[in-house]
């Protein structure tokens, strides 16, 4: 099959396994490593796309699963695709609807021709197959189009694992045939990007990677990973995945946005990161630094006249001080969403140009064991219960695997 050449990595720099590039897409450049906020309802929860920029993202995900059942496809392509329809004029990545189907929709069915489920809105049946996803996609005018894949979340049997890989594999040139075509027809298709899965056995996981280097997409994504896994699972996990997949192209690493998990996936090789973490955190007042995440709502903040990190740049820090967040989100207030997550994102924004930086001058294995000296990850205590959930899960005297 042919190449999709749609979006093109410059590598700018490599230090170690990190890399630093320039990704060019339809609608703009990409400066890598790369952190997408999920728009998830064609809107990054609170902000406006003037927000949005001014924390220093080039791309935004959007996704597909929300937007085909509310407002639809048809409507969204007449007013120009998620970009214009949403006047965030930059690049977009759409998912491809799998990962939600599996994860809200009800009674989902899965066959080797897609997926049919019920809508969590209205419980309307709807289908999903490669071609269906990749043909919304293109409606959508996205800048990336991402294949439909099968994820086995963490805690699923070996043969549920082995299916998910089976159907991600037998999908993946649907989704490459069917985009050729829509592509055809189209004056800027964007690119496609195939995902690789092999749940957490390190030589399917190497399988899956070196099945999806051997096809003709434009970027590698990595899905099935913080599925509620162990870190050092997780990492295991990454670097098989990552080691057989072709330098020249990006690679994405889905639903990953921890800060620590940001810079243990670039120190593995990745470009592309995503994740709903830290913009659903700052909903709750939990606000990073750099020491670690911060509840906002405790009563320390309550007359600390100060930012909430003296080192930030963003607006927020430039121009209230923490009693006065601590007060908004106190009274509920709507503003202090939106101050929280301009935060946040700026802080996440602000590691990737930290990692960007260290990758250019040689310096990212420093600044690599700064930030893990110096920042204590909030997850761990969840981590240890979805461990436990899942040990409990896996007890013979139960019977159930989920
Ligand atoms: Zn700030």
């Amino acid at each position: 099959m042919e190449r999709l050449v749609k979006a093109q990595l410059t590598i700018e720099g490599t230090d170690g396994r990190a890399r630093a590039g320039r990704l060019t897409l339809p609608r703009g450049d990409v400066l890598t490593p790369a952190f997408m906020p999920v728009g998830t309802q064609a809107t990054v929860k609170s902000l406006d796309p003037h927000d949005v920029r001014g924390v220093g993202a080039q791309i935004v995900l959007a996704n597909t699963y929300h937007l085909m059942l509310r407002p639809g496809a048809d409507l969204i392509e007449r007013f120009g695709g998620v970009s214009h329809f949403m006047r965030w004029e930059g690049p977009v990545l759409t998912d491809s609807g799998g990962f939600q189907i599996f994860s809200l929709a009800a009674n989902r069915k899965l066959s080797d021709e897609g997926v049919t489920f019920h809508s969590h809105l209205d419980g309307s049946r709807h289908e999903l197959s490669p071609e269906r996803a990749v043909a919304l996609q293109i409606q959508f005018g996205s800048d990336v189009t991402m294949a439909l894949d099968v994820c086995a979340g963490y805690g699923a049997t070996e043969r549920e694992q082995i299916e998910a890989m089976r159907l991600t594999h037998d999908w993946l040139p649907r989704n490459i045939a069917a985009f050729a075509e829509e592509a055809a027809r189209r004056e800027h298709p964007g690119a496609l990007f195939g995902i690789c899965q092999g749940g957490f056995d390190p030589n399917r996981r190497a399988e899956s990677a070196r099945f999806l280097a051997d096809l003709p997409v434009d970027g590698c994504a990595i899905g099935g990973l913080s599925v509620g896994e162990p870190k050092d699972v997780m990492a295991e996990m990454l670097d098989v995945s990552v080691e057989p997949l072709p330098t020249e192209k990006p690679r994405y690493l889905m639903g990953v946005g921890s800060p620590e998990d940001l810079w243990n996936g670039v120190a593995a090789g990745v470009d592309m990161f995503d994740c709903v973490l830290p913009t659903r955190v700052a909903r709750r007042g939990a606000l990073y630094t750099p020491d670690g995440r911060i509840s906002i709502t405790a009563a320390r903040y309550r007359e600390l006249d100060e930012p909430v990190d003296a080192e930030c740049d963003c607006y927020t820090c430039q121009t209230y001080s923490a009693a006065y967040l601590h007060h908004l989100f106190r009274a509920k207030e709507l503003l202090g969403y939106r101050l929280a997550t301009i935060h946040n994102l700026r802080f996440i924004q602000r590691q990737m140009e930290t990692m960007r930086a260290a990758i250019l001058s040689g310096t990212f294995a420093s600044a690599f064991s700064d930030f893990h000296a110096r920042y204590q990850p909030a997850n761990q205590v969840v981590a240890a219960e979805q461990r436990a959930r899942y040990r409990q899960a896996r007890d013979p005297n139960t019977g159930s695997v989920r």
